[in-house]
């Protein structure tokens, strides 16, 4: 076989977005995650290789070298059915070190599926956390309903120091070790989950960090100088403070990286982190509750905001007939039962659940009411909803309120303001005309064969003669007269 034609890997499991994809689709959205591919065949780790290359083609290569020819023979055989491949959970996904940032300790953080447990009661299976020296035993539980809500992640407090830890299930033979505390006592980084500081941190492992996203930094209060290093401008740091736990001291401190420079990357390199920029990806509608790592959706269709563009088997499971572009960052998708978007930092699992259609009348009670609505620099993202879709409205924008249209204000992933028409005062007639030509000045040319004249009112009728003379045309009295509001 002549290298580097037959004998290349072309498909693999992406564990992120649970399919099977080829290395062209993993090459072009550029996830080259550590842990994200495994083969199909032997259920190890394989890699995007050749992604820039221009003399071989983009394909997927083991770690340890791609002379399994077994994997290769019947990935060259493989037909449309292995998107249905399941492949076994590590264990490292099953638990993550977290610093509980309320109360200034480290934890180990457990999560199992309502299948995990129940098949683990079945067979009596417990977890059980040591330390280094394998001989001291942090933590033994057994992995049922009693100890664990599925697919939430369970703290345990660690009450040992050790630079690592080990976990496993009684049911399997392998352990995994947990790397946390370096021996060299570089800072240790935590990715905040929530939006208050009181919330998780996550440990970031496989050691990249995004800018504009909030960390808390750890370090052993022996090593305080460092907290020098976090006075580069390139940081934004909010809060320093020192806390002790497993008999030890430490500082930490609150920050995000707002951007990248040559100096930061290198001090970063140096504690073994990567830093890059972040993307950013927000549901727009309808609103979505989360449940842990997954937002809930009562619909059969999401607008997503995304900073980067949607590509089906390269950061979405969902199929391209299902993605429809409405603005250049704002996608309209039609959901899966389970749909995941993930690039870098960004990532969503979005759950349909029982379609319900959403009623405006549910936000009318604690929603704001305007018939002319300004944007406020107020530091948050508003959109606009109405039937011609969605669109995202600029500071001092002016909006006039129709009916059927619906503003909210995003302040991070969450909606936190509503607007509607205020119901109550609407103006009719002329005086609405009148007001709408007071404080809405934006005109356009006047196409007279965009208008019905025959189902014209008197009112509208009398505009209309005006813009014929004029040319032009109020593009806000415009779509009222469209939509029969004038
Ligand atoms: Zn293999």
């Amino acid at each position: 076989m002549r290298k580097g034609t037959q004998n290349t890997i072309r498909k693999a499991y992406d564990r992120k977005l649970q399919m099977v994809v080829t290395a062209k689709e993993a090459a072009i959205n550029q996830g080259f995650e550590p842990n994200r591919y495994v083969c199909v065949v032997c259920e190890e780790e394989v890699y995007v290789a050749a992604a820039y290359s221009t003399e071989r083609s983009v394909h997927f290569r083991h770690h340890r070298g791609n002379n399994n020819v077994e994997c290769e023979y019947y990935l060259g055989q493989l037909t449309g059915n292995t998107d249905r491949l399941s492949f076994k959970r590590e264990s490292r996904e099953v638990g993550e070190i977290y610093f509980d940032n309320k109360n200034r300790n480290f934890c180990l953080g457990l999560r199992f599926s309502v299948d995990e447990i129940e098949d683990c009661e079945k067979n009596n299976v417990f977890i059980e956390l040591n330390t280094e020296d394998k001989n001291r035993t942090l933590l033994k539980i057994k992995i049922n309903r009693e100890n664990f809500a599925p697919d939430t992640v369970t703290l345990f407090p660690l009450a040992r120091f050790s630079s690592s830890y080990y976990l496993s299930f009684s049911s399997e033979e392998e352990t995994s070790k947990r790397l946390f505390f370096s021996r060299s006592n570089t800072p240790i980084f935590f990715r905040m989950m929530g939006h208050d500081q009181a919330g998780r941190c996550k440990y970031v492992r496989g050691g990249v960090l995004y800018t504009n996203i909030k960390y808390v930094v750890v370090f052993p209060l022996k090593k305080s100088s460092l907290k020098n290093q976090f006075l580069l401008n390139e940081f934004d740091v909010e809060d320093t403070f020192e806390f002790k736990t497993m008999d030890m001291r430490f500082i930490g401190m609150v920050l995000s990286i707002k951007y990248l420079s040559k100096n930061l990357v290198s001090l970063l390199k140096s504690w073994n982190y990567k830093a890059e920029t972040s993307e950013a990806l927000t549901i727009l509608w309808p609103p979505t509750y989360l449940t842990d790592n997954k937002c809930n959706v009562n619909a059969d269709y999401i607008y997503v905001y995304s900073s980067f563009n949607l590509i089906p088997k390269g950061n979405t499971n969902v199929p391209r007939e299902n993605i429809r572009l409405v603005t250049s960052n704002v996608s309209r998708i039609n959901l899966l039962p389970q749909s995941i978007i993930f690039k870098k930092n960004a990532e969503i699992i979005i759950e349909k659940k029982d379609s319900i259609t959403f009623n405006k009348k549910h936000i009318q009670s604690y929603a704001r009411k305007a018939n002319v609505f300004k944007v406020p620099e107020d530091g948050l993202s508003y959109f606009m909803f109405n039937c011609y879709g969605v669109s995202q409205l600029t500071v001092n924008q002016t909006v006039y309120m129709t009916p059927d249209s619906l503003i909210i204000g995003y302040k991070h992933n969450y909606p936190v303001t509503y607007i509607v028409q205020d119901e109550h005062h609407v103006k009719c007639g002329n005086e609405l005309l009148n007001d709408i030509l007071a404080h809405y000045k934006k005109t356009e040319n006047f196409d007279e064969s965009k208008i019905d004249q025959n189902r014209l009112s008197t009112l509208a009728l009398q505009y209309i003669k005006k813009c014929e003379i004029d040319g032009k045309i109020n593009t806000v009295v415009r779509h009222y007269i469209e939509e029969g509001l004038l």
